[in-house]
């Protein structure tokens, strides 16, 4: 970073801390972004003299609200639920809903800025929202999640809507959470519209919408390696996590001719040297969105090692695909990553790579798909379903996948226009100034609001 960006970079950080402190994810997800758009905005004096970095730091507004409810026992239970409406400059707020312990406003903003660029850059009307609970669905009965997610929609109802804002899930929030969260806006509204994505297939629910994550990260994966004149057939690759981004990134992995090493789940990896194939792949879907089990099963089923409480970073690889949560590559992995030979990381998470980690990957010349751009598949998908269920109709498998195909193919594009640095492409400046300029143009179109 030269001197000056330096010097642009710093004060707002400190700002930004001292008004929001404690917020460690949220100063790195901000910090991330001022390094490529603050000295941009200093080249563009219109952006600069209307502070707009500034107020797109800001949430429109956050909402946190009690969730009480009654476990199996009998047992009066308090989370606490928010949602983060961050920014609806370019459409209405957007963004999926975790559940896990380690929710946090720090963590639902970093995730409900971050959101706003990723909306940004799938082209689609979308602005940037996210909430969630601290409360971790994983050990409860199917009955307690239904209690737990009935609560929670009895107040965030009064603040979402079709036209306003339009949860998803997320961690800890898959099909069986979504139902049982729009079901209830349903009932509380009396009104069927498309006020929440990745519904079942029986209540307005896109095809693909399941896939879109992972299936994009790879898209993006196989169109960066295009623009170097590669491909994926025969990289070794490894993928963390082994939920719904982590499935689907592996199976379009496998699909496309590449070898899937490694799975994760927060208690260590499986590595599996000879490869999934698509049905060990089905026994892990099965595994973790059926079952609800962990991992390690699959070694004692496969005959293979699993790491305890270990990341699948030491594994040589061609390609990486972190898929499970933020910071889960630091600098030592990544620079074990690095030394390995890797050539490729897209990140399927949100913020998967520390700072530092960021650093080690463009220092050493690799690939590096910042998530903003790699898992935007998911929402545009979302993106996909809202317009079909404001169309009362539904678009086959094909369809889906092409405008999801394109739409990623766009964003690749918005990275190289935007990010072209001498023979090279920077990513993360590409998908920065790219998500930023929309925004900001709507922005200032509206005057100061
Ligand atoms: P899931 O809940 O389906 O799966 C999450 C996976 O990550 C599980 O394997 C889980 O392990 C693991 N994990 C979660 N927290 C931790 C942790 N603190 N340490 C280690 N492992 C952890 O979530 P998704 O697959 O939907 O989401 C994964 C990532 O992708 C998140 O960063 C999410 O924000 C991002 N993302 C998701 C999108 C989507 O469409 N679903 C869209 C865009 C981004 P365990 O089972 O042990 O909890």
């Amino acid at each position: 970073m030269s001197a000056n960006a330096d010097d642009l970079i710093k004060p707002f950080l400190t700002g930004l801390i001292r008004r929001n402190p404690g917020e460690s994810e949220f100063h790195q997800a901000v910090q991330e972004v001022a390094r490529d758009v603050l000295p941009f905005e200093a080249e563009h004096s219109r952006y600069h003299d209307a502070h707009i970095f500034e107020r797109m730091t800001e949430p429109d507004r956050v909402v946190i609200f009690r969730v009480s409810w009654e476990d199996d026992a009998g047992n009066v239970r308090v989370n606490r639920g928010t949602r983060v409406q961050f920014n609806n400059a370019i459409g209405p707020y957007k963004g999926g809903l975790r559940f896990h312990p380690t929710v946090t406003l720090s963590v639902l903003k970093f995730l409900g800025f971050e959101q706003t660029f990723k909306n940004s850059l799938t082209t689609l009307p979308m602005g940037g929202a996210k909430g969630g609970a601290n409360c971790n669905p994983r050990g409860k009965s199917d009955r307690e999640v239904m209690r737990f997610c009935q609560a929670f929609m009895s107040e965030l109802f009064r603040h979402i809507g079709k036209d306003v804002d339009v949860p998803a899930g997320d961690i800890g929030v898959g099909a069986r959470e979504v139902a049982y969260l729009y079901g209830q806006y349903k009932r509380l509204r009396n009104e069927f519209t498309g006020t929440i994505t990745g519904k079942g297939l029986a209540f307005g629910g896109s095809l693909i919408r399941t896939e879109a994550t992972g299936y994009g990260c790879v898209y993006f994966a196989r169109d960066m390696l295009a623009h170097v004149g590669e491909g994926l057939e025969g990289k070794t690759c490894v993928v963390s996590g082994s939920g719904n981004v982590a499935q689907y990134t592996a199976e379009k992995l496998i699909q496309l001719g590449a070898k899937v090493v490694t799975l994760s789940d927060s208690s260590g990896f499986i590595y599996d040297p000879d490869g999934l194939d698509e049905d060990k792949l089905e026994y892990v879907i099965d595994l973790k969105t059926v079952r609800r089990g962990r991992i390690s099963e699959y070694a004692e089923k496969f005959g293979c090692e699993f790491h305890a409480d270990k990341r699948p970073w030491g594994v040589p690889c061609d390609a990486a695909f972190p898929s499970a949560t933020q910071n889960e590559i630091d600098k030592d992995d990544a620079e074990g990553l690095v030394k390995n030979g890797c050539q490729l990381v897209a990140e399927g998470a949100n913020m998967p790579t520390t700072l530092a980690g960021i650093e080690i990957f463009q220092r050493g010349g690799l690939l590096y798909a910042p998530s903003k751009a790699a898992n935007a598949g998911g929402v545009a998908v979302s993106g996909l379903e809202q317009t079909q269920n404001a169309l009362r109709l539904s678009w086959t498998r094909e369809e889906v996948d092409r405008h999801l195909n394109e739409i990623m193919s766009k964003i690749h594009q918005q990275c190289v226009e935007w990010g072209q640095n001498g023979d090279r492409v920077d990513y993360v400046k590409g998908a920065n100034i790219a998500g930023y300029v929309k925004v900001a143009d709507a922005m200032l179109a509206y005057g100061i609001i």
